[in-house]
């Protein structure tokens, strides 16, 4: 069971489809590509001297090159290590040194940074980058069929983006990306052979798993020229592209819908857009289903149970007249046909619908464990179960809401607050751009709220509405004691806003208080 014959298929029975397009340009079709990935797969054996089973980096922003070296990698039976290009460099240096990459492909962006760690990565032997030159003769030999793997073998060593700590290499196997690919047809969306996919965010970590479904069906990866997202961009490409598809986290979708061009765009060609990775309020997806119309879905998934742990479909989005609509829409939706999902205590007893506890899977998606890390892989999947750290609760229909990770989940008074509530209510004021809630220590409450409050450029806001509006739709005990009004909420590279950095504010002097 190797994932690249997928691509080994559609490049025999679609062999003249487009397969790749940069911008509005065809870059290569089915046919073109499978042929280049089985000679670069077997210039990566021959020529390189990899064996089956070394550690490739992909350190590159999105180009075609990586679709080319993501599956010759599968094909040749090596493990590919997708890294985010936007890591700093000593977060390179870890994980190149961890998963014991050999060869590194880079665009020309980040080869500098890359050759000066070279000389402290002892197991590193090649650095190629697919702007150059050299990048064209490895296609100039002869080709290979794909290399013969287990299911258990690993394919995708998946650095998870990591909130707090190292970062750790979720090792997903081949039938860990089989399972996905088929349960994003069962759970998420169809795909038709002249449909796309966009790929505004990085391939290294969330866009890059879509791309298997679309090989599964032979349909077009689209790359933006930029290599990356811009709002103006997007619209722009929905215009050439038909049938078009992407995945986005929450932010991105707030920037199209605030785009100014975005009421005036032809969205006709668009054809679903795939959020998640953070908490989409309920506000903010209506407001882009106002744009776009029914063409959102949601999925719930981390690099350990990649795209699938739930999803809420689109055709959820559209039962508007549903009398829980509104909790649907808060919800992540029901859990993917490829695995199971239980909520559970802290000693793992599943618990029964409406109680919280913390979200846990298994099943064929769920990764074998953490890449050189069995004390993290027997913590994280004790009992044969995925521990998501994702606290959540399901209701009587089998929808699950997310309610936090655990050490973001605010205790005072000896009641327990679930941020993401709070923050629901604090974004309905129509000045509030974002927002982010934490817990305070507090001598009499053991912790109080506090909002984190970003504006609307331009627009004011008196704390007392955000009271009144909290006062109004909250119990009392939830209602944050302070508000903060800053800038911009500090996130991570992935997009995902940093709870501890908000937290560490606080032991600032004040005057150090940005
Ligand atoms: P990563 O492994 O970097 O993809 O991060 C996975 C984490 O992102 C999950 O454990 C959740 O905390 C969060 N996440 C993913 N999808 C969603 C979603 N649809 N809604 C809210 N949070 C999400």
């Amino acid at each position: 069971m190797n994932v690249a014959n997928l691509l080994t298929r559609a490049g025999r029975s679609s062999a003249e489809r487009p397969a790749i397009a940069v911008g509005a340009d065809q870059y290569a079709t089915y046919g073109t590509l499978a042929n280049r990935v089985a000679s670069l797969a077997h210039a990566l054996g021959r020529r390189v001297g990899l064996a089956p089973g070394a550690r490739v980096a992909l350190l590159m922003k999105n180009c075609p090159a990586y679709v080319e070296v993501l599956f010759a990698c599968w094909h040749g039976g090596f493990i590919a290590v997708p890294v985010n290009a936007k890591l700093a460099p000593p977060e390179f240096d870890f994980i190149l040194g961890h998963a014991g990459a050999r060869v590194c492909f880079v665009t020309t962006d980040l080869a500098e940074v890359v050759a000066k760690l070279k000389p402290g990565l002892d197991n590193l032997a090649a650095i190629v980058c697919v702007d150059d030159a050299e990048y064209a003769t490895l296609f100039s030999g002869d080709t290979m069929p794909a290399a013969s793997r287990e299911p258990g073998d690993t394919a995708w060593l998946f650095y998870t983006s990591g909130t707090t700590g190292r970062p750790k290499g979720a090792m997903l196997s081949h039938r860990n990306l089989l399972a996905m690919t088929l349960s994003y047809f069962a759970d998420v969306d169809q795909i038709a052979a002249d449909d796309c996919i966009l790929h505004p965010a990085p391939m290294s970590h969330g866009s890059g798993m879509y791309i298997l479904p679309h090989v599964a069906a032979a349909a077009k990866q689209v790359i933006p020229a930029s290599g990356g997202f811009d709002p103006g961009e997007i619209f722009d490409l929905i215009s050439v592209h038909r049938g078009a598809a992407f995945f986005a986290a929450p932010t991105m979708v707030h920037r199209l819908v605030d785009f100014g061009g975005a009421g005036a765009a032809d969205t006709g060609n668009l054809k679903t857009i795939v959020y998640g990775g953070g908490p989409m309020y309920v506000e903010d997806c209506k407001r882009a289903m106002a744009l776009f119309g029914n063409k959102l879905a949601q999925i719930y998934g981390q690099g350990e149970s990649p795209m699938t742990i739930t999803a809420l479909s689109k055709a959820r989005h559209a039962e508007t007249d549903h009398p829980r609509y509104d909790a649907r829409l808060a919800s992540v939706g029901v859990p993917h046909s490829v695995v199971e999902v239980a909520v559970a205590d802290a000693e793992d007893n599943p618990l029964p619908p409406g109680e919280t506890g913390e979200i846990l899977v298994r099943g064929d998606a769920v990764m074998a464990g953490y890449w050189r890390n069995p004390k993290a892989t027997n913590e994280t999947l004790r009992g044969g179960w995925l521990h998501t750290g994702d606290m959540g609760v399901f209701d009587g229909d089998g929808f699950l809401t997310l309610k936090d990770r655990s050490k973001d989940l605010i205790i005072s008074g000896g009641s327990n607050i679930y941020p993401r509530e709070v923050e629901e209510v604090l974004l309905r004021h129509s000045a509030v751009a974002e927002v982010s809630v934490v817990g305070l220590r507090d001598r009499e409450w053991g912790e109080i709220v506090v909002a984190f409050v970003v504006g609307k450029e331009g627009e004011k806001i008196e704390t007392g509405d955000l009271d009144a509006l909290c006062t109004r739709e909250l119990a009392r005990f939830k209602r944050p004691k302070q508000y903060r009004f800053i800038d911009a909420l500090p996130k991570n590279n992935y997009g995902k806003v940093l709870k501890t950095e908000l937290r560490l504010h606080f032991a600032k002097p004040e005057d150090e208080r940005s």
